[in-house]
């Protein structure tokens, strides 16, 4: 079976088109000033060039889901009695998604631990992650903003992936990491690009020294972000500019949380999870009225520690975050998370 192939810079176009054809496809489009995944549709200005605005997150973990249908059927002898018809749908079609970055994909190995093997598998997570293949492309250079390898990770990072390409000056290096990609590899019957593996480990060396280094090592910061936990003087300071507007949790790979509403009209409605943000204030406002995270350093300290503490602290020291840098690149008032742990990691105490 094949491991490696290389594709000629003039084939990509045909090779992704023959990849439509075998499942549903989502690839990084243009769209005015955004790279965004979409749905493949002949014609359309693909981008690799630049990771997109938004991860393909939405791909596996939908915005809005829709998990079930429900009919509630009253019993007309006994009308305190009501039956409810549940209808759930988790035949989830073979997907591929193409051009997302190593981030991206890393951003769905966060996702699994919780989801999948946390006790309590998601099974609508679960439906669409085995069904998706992940066509990685490294970085070649990193874009603003881009902290991958201080948290343990890195631009040619193949954890998440199925497999892997790398841009060369004549083609694309492709690398098989999982039995999916090698799948891949074999049906689209590239020729053997082992010709090209020392050029494009060379590619994925010189990225990985590129990539900024905003902070020392992560070993102590859970610890750290735990020691300032009661220190509010420092959490305002931090979260001075921030608006509350929650787009660096909209954007971010990493991010998971949910809310869940029923929409109901008459005796049917659907029970739709969609995404939610801890950076809202209405977040945690619980029913009494009583909101214990009221402020937005409040939500603030929570997001770093989520990402930087308690999820490394539960999940073997993996860190929350794969410094792709959204969230600082389209933060409107420059809120910098790099630059908050490299200060947590530089407080006294
Ligand atoms: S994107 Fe920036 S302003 Fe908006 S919630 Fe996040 S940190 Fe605050
Ligand atoms: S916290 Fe920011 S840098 Fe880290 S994964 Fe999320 S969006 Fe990327």
């Amino acid at each position: 079976m094949a491991h490696s192939g290389f594709i000629p810079k003039d084939n990509l176009n045909s090779v992704i088109e023959a990849l439509s054809k075998k499942a549903r496809l989502f690839v990084p489009v243009e769209e005015g000033d955004l790279v965004l995944f979409k749905p493949f549709a002949a014609g359309q200005t693909m981008c690799f060039s630049r990771p997109a605005n938004l991860p393909p997150k939405a791909v596996i973990f939908p915005q809005s889901d829709v998990l079930f249908d429900f009919n509630l059927k009253k019993d007309m002898e006994n009308l305190k009695k009501v039956e409810v018809e549940l209808k759930e749908n988790l035949d989830f079609p073979s997907t591929i998604i193409v051009g997302c970055r190593p981030c991206d994909a890393q951003g769905f190995r966060i996702y699994d631990r919780v989801y999948l093997e946390a006790g309590a598998t998601d099974p609508y997570y679960k439906g669409r992650r085995e069904k998706t293949t992940i066509i990685t492309l490294t970085c070649n250079a990193p874009s603003p903003g881009c902290f991958c390898t201080s948290v343990g990770r890195g631009p040619a990072d193949e954890d998440g992936s199925d497999l892997l390409m790398t841009e060369l000056p004549k083609g694309y290096y492709l690398e098989a990491v999982t039995d999916k990609g090698e799948a891949v590899l074999k049906e689209l019957g590239l020729a053997d690009g082992s010709a090209y593996r020392e050029e494009a480990e060379k590619a994925q060396e010189s990225a990985a020294k590129a990539v900024r280094k905003p902070f020392a090592s992560l070993e102590k910061t859970p610890e750290k972000l735990i020691g300032l936990f009661d220190d509010q003087q420092f959490w305002e300071a931090e979260a001075a500019k921030c608006i509350s507007c929650g787009a660096c949790t909209y954007l971010c790979p990493t991010c998971y949380c949910f809310n869940i509403t029923d929409e109901q009209a008459g005796s049917r409605g659907e029970r739709i999870r969609s995404w939610d943000a801890c950076m809202f204030a209405h977040f945690t406002l619980e029913a009494s009225g009583h909101n214990p995270r009221p402020s937005k350093a409040q939500r603030l300290k929570n997001r770093v520690g989520h990402k930087f503490s308690y999820y490394p602290t539960r999940y073997k020291g993996v860190t929350a975050c794969c410094g792709c840098g959204r969230c600082i690149r389209y933060c409107p008032v420059s809120v910098d998370i790099s630059e908050i742990v490299a200060h947590v990691q530089g407080a006294q105490g």
